[in-house]
């Protein structure tokens, strides 16, 4: 695939209008200027990579709107070597933006023909920092915990225990909240035992499901 002037000038454009909408840390910004989104489409949505809108992809599932990738990732202040777990790898691109930050990345997806397939595109595209994993995220990714920062990128009807356990203190939780529609809410764990939930306003996501789905 290939990221042509007609590319970086449309992406440029997506870029402003996620500033008017309201996006205004520069690094989230910057990162998602440089990454080709149409990479992660097929090829018949790929003209529709610049829209501010979510897009069907393999297993009935979706990568979500540039505005909401743009906003959870916002939310989560992403410090360089930041070791973010990411919920709902999908195609691939939030993990991108958070691999282009300078972020460890480790991202979980439930589908195993996507996590195949996701996991080759980011290794093509050099990613190193970026770690694929085959499971069901509802127990989160025991074995490298704690996270400074977890991202769950499907709704959710509630929030797993297992990422509340796997959060360091001072670490964040960003998970869209309900049923049909959602809740985005931002969790900060502020002691051992203690947790501080935000409410950041209503989206719309693909479900979170519990158990794996294999090929
Ligand atoms: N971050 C993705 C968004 C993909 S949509 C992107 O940028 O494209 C959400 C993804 O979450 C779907 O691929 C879905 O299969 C996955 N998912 C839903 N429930 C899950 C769970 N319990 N564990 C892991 N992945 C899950």
């Amino acid at each position: 695939m290939e990221d042509t002037y007609r590319h970086k000038g449309l992406r440029r454009k997506l870029v402003e209008s996620l500033r008017e909408k309201g996006i205004t840390e520069e690094k989230v910004l910057a990162a998602m200027d440089v990454l080709p989104r149409h990479f992660f489409l097929d090829s018949a949505f790929a003209e529709l990579a610049y829209q501010d809108k979510a897009l069907p992809i393999e297993c009935e599932q979706t990568i979500s709107q540039p505005y909401t990738v743009a906003f959870q990732t916002q939310l989560l202040e992403i410090k360089k070597r930041d070791k973010v777990l990411e919920i709902g790898t999908g195609s691939g691109y939030q993990a991108a933006v958070l691999g282009t930050m300078g972020a460890r990345v480790f991202t979980v997806e439930r589908q195993e023909n996507l996590f195949h397939k996701t996991r080759k595109l980011l290794a093509d595209m050099g990613f190193q920092n970026i770690r694929c994993y085959f499971r069901d995220g509802s127990k989160g990714l025991a074995e490298f915990a704690p996270y400074d920062k977890i991202l769950v990128t499907a709704g959710a009807d509630e929030v797993p225990q297992a990422l509340l356990e796997q959060l360091k203190v001072g670490g964040m939780l960003v998970i869209p909240v309900g049923r049909r529609a959602q809740k985005m809410k931002r969790i900060i764990r502020k002691t051992e035992m203690e947790y501080m939930e935000e409410d950041w306003g209503d989206f719309r996501f693909v479900p979170f499901v519990k158990g794996t789905e294999p090929l």
